[in-house]
This record gives C-alpha cells, structure tokens and sequence, in this order.
C-alpha cells in the first residue's frame, strides 16, 4: 500500500510555509484521497509550530532549531532524510522551490529512492501513480508511471491551488537530526542591485516587454526613457510580473541603450523561464515560435502589437490589439492610477 509524506518548508519569515509547499499539501491531499492511502506532513522549518497552524488532518513531523532557519544543502538533506526516514513513505511530495530542488535529489539518492522533477500534474489510475512532466521546453507532455519507491516527486509552482481547507490542529512529533559539521555559515543576503524586484511568481498578471519598445517609433526617434517609464509605471499600478523577449535583454549585451531594469532572468521563452500566471500581456513583441513557447501556462494571452501579421495574431493569443503600445499603456496606467485615487 502507497503512504504519502509532503514536505514543506518556511518563507523568509520563518513564520509561515511557502505558498508553493501549501500547494505541494492540497496535491498530497488528493493523491492520498484518490488512493486511500495515509497522509504525512513534513516541516522544515526553525521554529515549525508557526507553520502546522493551517495544515489539514494528517499526521506532522518536524524538524526545528536554527540551523534550518536558512536554507543550506547539508543541513536540509539531512532534515529532509531524517523526515523520510521517520515517516517511511513510499510517495514523496516537495514543492519545487530553489531550496528542496537543491537537496531532494541527493536526498533520493540517500534512500535509494527515485526522483522526477518538475512534475505539473499528478493522478492515479488502477493504483498506479502518474505524474506528468513537460520536456523539450514544454513542447511534449509525458505522463510517467515508476514502481521505483520511495519515489520523490518535485512539484511546479502554481500548478496546485495553496490548501486553504479545513485546517485541522496539529500535534507535531519532533524528528532529531544528526547534523553534519556545517561549513557553510549564512552571515546575510544580498540581492542584485536592480533598484525594482520585477519578477513576481505570484501576480495574476505577466507583462512582456519586447524589443520594439528600444524600436524607433513612427516620428523616426527612438523613447527610451519614455518606455522605461510607461513600463515600470504599468508594473507598480497592476502588480504584474514583468517578462521580456530575448531581443530585448540581449540588447544590453550589445552595448545598445537598454531598460535598466531588465536582466536575462526576465526572459521568457525557449532560452528562458516559462512562468506561470493567469493572464498575460505582450507588448511590443513579435510573438515568434522561441519566445511564445516560454507562455505554454499563461492561460489568457493578449498582445499589443503594431504588426498586424505578427505571430501573436496567428493564433497565438487570445486578443491582440493592432496599436502603438506607448499610448495603450500610457492610456492604462492613467486608468489605473485614477482607480486607486
Ligand atoms: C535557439 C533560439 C532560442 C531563442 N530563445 C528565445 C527565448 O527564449 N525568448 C525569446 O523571446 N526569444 C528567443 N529567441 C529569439 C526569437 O526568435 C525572436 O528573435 C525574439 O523573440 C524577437 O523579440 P521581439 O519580438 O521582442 O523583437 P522583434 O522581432 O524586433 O519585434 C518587435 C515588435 O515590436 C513591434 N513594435 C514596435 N513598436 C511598437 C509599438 N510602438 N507598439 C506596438 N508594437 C510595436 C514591431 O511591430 C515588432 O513586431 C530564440 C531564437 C533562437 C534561434
């Protein structure tokens, strides 16, 4: 018979889990649902009584101390192996974050486990378990099925609704850890110096930037800084996440005057991420076969394009709106500013 173990972990507030591990929890829940099997809860946190609050009924096990406030490969393997070993799963579920992507396949590997990564769906049929993944650049869909147990499964943000359920209060069992000699001491962070966090996973909304808003435009000039500032201004009025062609970010590479604010982490395509939001705009952008496979899980696609044989317009968006994007969203943030006032 399968047993499930979810294993979740703490945001940078130490004080609540990850959205995407609430999500890894809804997917265990219904998997464990759908095969009748029991449920566990793995936290990994400093202090995990912060985080059982809002868990479903299931059993919880934790891990708690300091040295997994922050995230570090040799101590979260290895709290991440003492909860599998404690909780004996055969099926085990982890959001893929950049911190338990790091650690989960050398924690397989310690429990002569298997591991799939990037998983986006999961199902069982005649008490097989199967989980779907994407390849070739969400080009082909798979669907896998292995008798390999344990078998650790790493889920995509944003492909399970967050557990907002029945929360059930939890009595957590506490799971020693034998801690390897750390040679790693976290002393802060340092983040880029991009002066504006762009890249939001969690906004319903992914705005594109594409290259033809450095293009010269119908008076024969080019409008940096109007674009820079008609874009960041669209970014702080809607809360969208923002992406880019590849065009676009390469021209800093080039030497070319470029939006300040954009690096290759906003670039969405085959070459770059394929985020995941509820709606999407592109703008200024040709809507080319590279850049608009990295928009498989955008599930409502606009474009604002002025090439009406654009690639958007063939089938690739739901609406596009043959117009000059600087007064379409100069037009917008107006609207949107005089909604907040
Ligand atoms: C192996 C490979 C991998 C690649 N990977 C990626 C990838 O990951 N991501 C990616 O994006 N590309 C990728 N590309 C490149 C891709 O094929 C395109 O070259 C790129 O996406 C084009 O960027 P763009 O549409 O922004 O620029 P352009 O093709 O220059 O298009 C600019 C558009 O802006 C429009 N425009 C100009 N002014 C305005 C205005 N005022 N209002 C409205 N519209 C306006 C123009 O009409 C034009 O359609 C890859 C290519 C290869 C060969």
């Amino acid at each position: 018979m399968e047993s499930i173990l979810v294993l979740t972990h703490a945001d940078e507030t130490g004080s609540a889990p990850t959205k995407a591990s609430l999500e890894a929890v809804t997917a265990g829940q219904e998997l464990a649902a759908q095969l009748g099997a029991p449920l566990t809860i793995g936290i990994v946190a400093a202090q995990p009584q912060h985080l059982s609050k809002g868990l479903p009924s299931a059993r919880v096990l934790a891990v708690s101390g300091d040295a997994f406030a922050q995230p570090r490969y040799s101590t979260d393997a290895a709290a991440c192996e003492a909860l599998v070993r404690a909780a004996q799963p055969t099926i085990v579920l982890a959001p893929h974050s950049a911190r338990f992507s790091r650690v989960m396949a050398g924690v397989a590997h310690r429990l002569g486990g298997f591991i799939d990564t990037h998983i986006t769906a999961l199902a069982s049929t005649n008490s097989n378990i199967e989980a779907t993944r994407w390849f070739y650049r969400q080009r082909v869909e798979a669907v896998l099925t292995r008798e390999s147990r344990p078998w650790f499964l790493l889920l995509d943000p944003g492909t399970h609704e967050v557990f907002s359920g029945q929360a059930a209060s939890a009595n957590i069992e506490q799971i020693a850890v034998e801690l390897p000699t750390s040679r790693t001491t976290v002393t802060g962070l340092r983040a880029p110096q991009q002066g504006t966090q762009t890249i939001r996973p969690d906004a319903k909304l992914l705005f594109v930037a594409g290259a033809g808003w450095t293009k010269k435009q119908p008076d024969g000039q080019i409008h940096i800084e109007a674009a820079a500032s008609l874009i960041l201004g669209f970014l702080n009025a809607s809360g969208a996440s923002l992406g880019s062609s590849k065009s676009l970010v390469d021209q800093g590479s080039e030497g070319n005057s470029v939006l300040p604010f954009l690096t290759h982490l906003n670039q969405v395509g085959q070459t770059g991420a394929t985020p995941r939001h509820p709606k999407g705009l592109s703008t200024c952008c040709h809507g080319e076969e590279p850049h608009v496979v990295g928009w498989r899980f955008i599930a409502e696609r606009r474009a604002i394009s002025l090439d009406p044989n654009c690639g958007w317009t063939r089938g690739k968006a739901d609406v596009v709106y043959i117009a000059d994007a600087f007064q379409v969203i100069a037009k917008l943030n107006e609207l949107l500013e005089s909604k907040k006032a």
